[in-house]
């Protein structure tokens, strides 16, 4: 086969189909592989049919496919896959090639790969991709870190298929070693706390005022007019407005229980390691362990009936006095986040830029918000502040 695909692309789950998607809208020839064959051949029937994709059914026959130095993203489940797969490539590679991993690593996974395939010649690069499916087909945050030298050759392609923020592309090197996938991990704390937080805000509105989905909407869909305007205000407003077929609110349907995925935790093992406290994304995590905890809170909810509509001030004082202190929790959780990247920035040498940081999260991701903007400002206007 020749060579001229720009990039290989393994792992067609739900990330890497839009992912190759996205890179191929750019100009880009990808060569796709998927362990499962079948999941290739089905992209190339359907979605991937009329993209510049070329779908390959080994290894060895997407190698041969690239142009060099040769440049493979992973988008596979994290963890032991991602050695194995590694493992499996590097023989079939030469000498400055590239590996990309875009799934949800561990940072110090990502830093010991960085520095055992640099010792075979082999860049590696730890990304850190957030937006989900959406993000991934049409506009993702992206974090790479990892070997310095390789980001050169790949910043276009990367930089292109980012989501655009103030006119500037939410893709910039974050640093070396596992500093991306560092990025991603506490982007991911954050995220929980944001959701918890409103969760909280929900909760006092729901039990505390008495306030049902449709009258909580409207409140939701004011909030995201002013300081609090993200992409979290903005689907839960949506949600508060979403009925089910018998016309009763869907949310009131939904079990309560939330499991987690990882990264929440690392989050907070890393700040213990640091000695940086992000008290409110371990407050999140431990919310979510015991939301999980279904048949214990069914039967204390027996016991203990809780003190439903017990809030009886003005309903407008409230929800005025919820919106600041959502707006204070969010400087607060940011605040600690930014703090643990300084800790984790002298522990691990990265010299991480805090402002280019914020700036990579204000589209694109799950987390964007105005708020984003204003840290990114924050920083750029002074580059030493010590604490937001
Ligand atoms: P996923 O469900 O995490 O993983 C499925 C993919 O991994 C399939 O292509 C599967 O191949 C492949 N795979 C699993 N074990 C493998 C192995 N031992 N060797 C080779 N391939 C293997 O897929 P995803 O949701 O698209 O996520 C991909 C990565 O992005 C993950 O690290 C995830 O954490 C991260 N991520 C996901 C999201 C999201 O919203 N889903 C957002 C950001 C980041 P087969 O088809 O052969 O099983």
């Amino acid at each position: 086969m020749p060579q001229h695909a720009d990039l290989g692309l393994i792992g067609l789950a739900v990330m890497g189909r839009n992912l190759a998607l996205n890179i191929a809208d750019h100009g880009y020839t990808v060569a796709v592989y998927n362990r499962s064959v079948e999941r290739t051949d089905e992209f190339l029937a359907g979605e991937g049919a009329d993209a510049p994709i070329v779908g390959v059914p080994t290894l060895e026959e997407l190698v041969q496919a690239l142009v060099q130095p040769r440049v493979v993203v992973l988008m596979i489940k994290a963890g032991e896959p991602v050695d194995a797969q590694i493992d499996a490539l590097v023989p079939l590679l030469e000498s400055d090639d590239i590996i990309i991993d875009g799934g949800n690593s561990q940072f110090a996974d990502t830093e010991r790969r960085t520095a055992e395939l640099a010792e075979v010649g082999i860049h590696f690069i730890g990304m850190g991709v957030s937006g989900g499916e959406e993000g991934a087909r049409y506009g993702p945050s992206l974090m790479p870190g990892g070997s310095t030298e390789a980001w050169p050759h790949v910043k276009d392609i990367f930089t292109s298929i980012a989501a655009i923020a103030e006119g500037e592309a939410c893709c910039e090197w974050v640093g070396a070693g596992g500093a991306g996938h560092y990025a991603k991990m506490v982007h991911n704390g954050i995220e929980y706390g944001d959701m918890q937080v409103i969760a909280e805000a929900y909760d006092i509105m729901s039990r505390g005022l008495g306030l049902d989905p449709p009258a909580l909407q409207p409140i939701f869909a004011r909030w995201n007019t002013g300081r609090l305007d993200s992409f979290l205000i903005e689907i839960t407003a949506d949600i508060m407005a979403t009925l089910d077929t018998d016309g009763a609110p869907l949310l009131d349907k939904v079990l309560d229980a939330a499991g987690p995925k990882g990264t929440g935790k690392w989050t907070v093992v890393a700040s213990m390691d640091q000695a940086a406290p992000t008290t409110l994304v371990a407050e999140a995590v431990y919310a979510r362990i015991v939301s999980s905890l279904v048949n214990q809170r069914t039967t204390a909810s027996g016991i203990l009936t809780g003190p439903h509509g017990a809030i009886d001030d003005d309903i407008g004082a409230v929800v005025a006095d919820l919106e600041d202190a959502l707006y204070a929790s969010k400087i607060v959780s940011y605040a600690q986040g930014f703090m643990l990247f300084e800790a984790a920035s002298e522990e691990f040498g990265w010299d991480l830029d805090t402002g280019t940081i914020a700036s990579l999260w204000r589209a694109g991701c799950i987390i964007r918000s105005r708020f984003l903007a204003d840290i990114t400002a924050a920083y750029r206007s002074n580059p030493g502040l010590s604490n937001l």
